[in-house]
């Protein structure tokens, strides 16, 4: 797939693959499509077999490929390709529930392949776990996987648009900037994290919101907004 291509350039993302799966790593991942998702779900990680996470396949929304930016598609592969990876480290990793993890904030200094090595995730590897460890820390390392891939995505002429909009709830006027396009991507799918709330996402530099971050979404994947087809093949 041309997304994944692109994506398997970025810098980052392979080092996601080598800093913490090394060249004896035994996981594979298997991309496929369904057409059966309902709108709202662009995609699911699953494991092929109950006792193993060696082999995961990670099933996106067909429809998305067709009708979302592919940036956003990026994203989706991005997300769930950490999930592929938590699942892996939890299900291959030592799970002693007398030696609970260190706060994950202690962890903020490792690199991203020191952090998922050495993650003790209490044993209860799930989504909700996932996804809180992408809120607080794993978002600069989504951001920087979509910088890494953003000039082969998205369209020249889009690279500086001047496009108003003017979100809920008190319908201010905010220009559209990619700089805060991304960083709101990256929190799709991120809303059921313990510190996600629409208020205390207040990263420095970000006016946040999660009405904001909803007007983004489908600003960049109107197709009469901005070109979609960077990446067809
Ligand atoms: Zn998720």
């Amino acid at each position: 797939m041309c997304i994944y291509n692109k994506l398997a350039q970025s810098s980052n993302f392979k080092d996601l693959f080598i800093d913490t799966f090394n060249e004896s790593t035994d996981m594979h991942i298997t991309f496929k499509l369904s057409n059966s998702f309902p709108d709202s779900q662009s995609a699911v990680t699953s494991p092929d077999s109950l006792n193993s996470a060696s082999h995961q396949t990670i099933t996106l929304n067909a429809n998305h490929i067709t009708t979302k930016h592919p940036l956003t598609i990026a994203q989706t592969i991005i997300h769930e390709t950490l999930h592929a990876f938590l699942n892996y480290k939890q299900a291959n990793g030592e799970c002693d529930s007398t030696n609970l993890s260190p706060s994950i904030y202690d962890l903020e200094s490792l690199t991203l392949g020191e952090l998922l090595n050495d993650f003790n995730y209490n044993c209860i590897e799930n989504a909700t776990n996932d996804h809180n460890l992408m809120f607080n820390l794993l978002i600069p390392v989504m951001v920087q996987q979509l910088n890494e891939v953003f000039n082969s995505l998205v369209a020249t002429e889009d690279l500086d648009p001047t496009l108003f909009f003017y979100p809920p709830p008190n319908g201010n006027q905010h220009s559209f900037t990619w700089e805060n396009a991304i960083y709101y991507m990256s929190l799709e799918g991120l809303e059921e994290a313990n510190s996600y709330t629409s208020t205390t996402t207040e990263i420095p530099n970000y006016s946040t919101s999660e009405a904001l971050k909803q007007e983004y979404h489908i600003l960049i994947n109107n197709s009469s907004t901005f070109n979609h087809s960077t990446c067809e093949e």
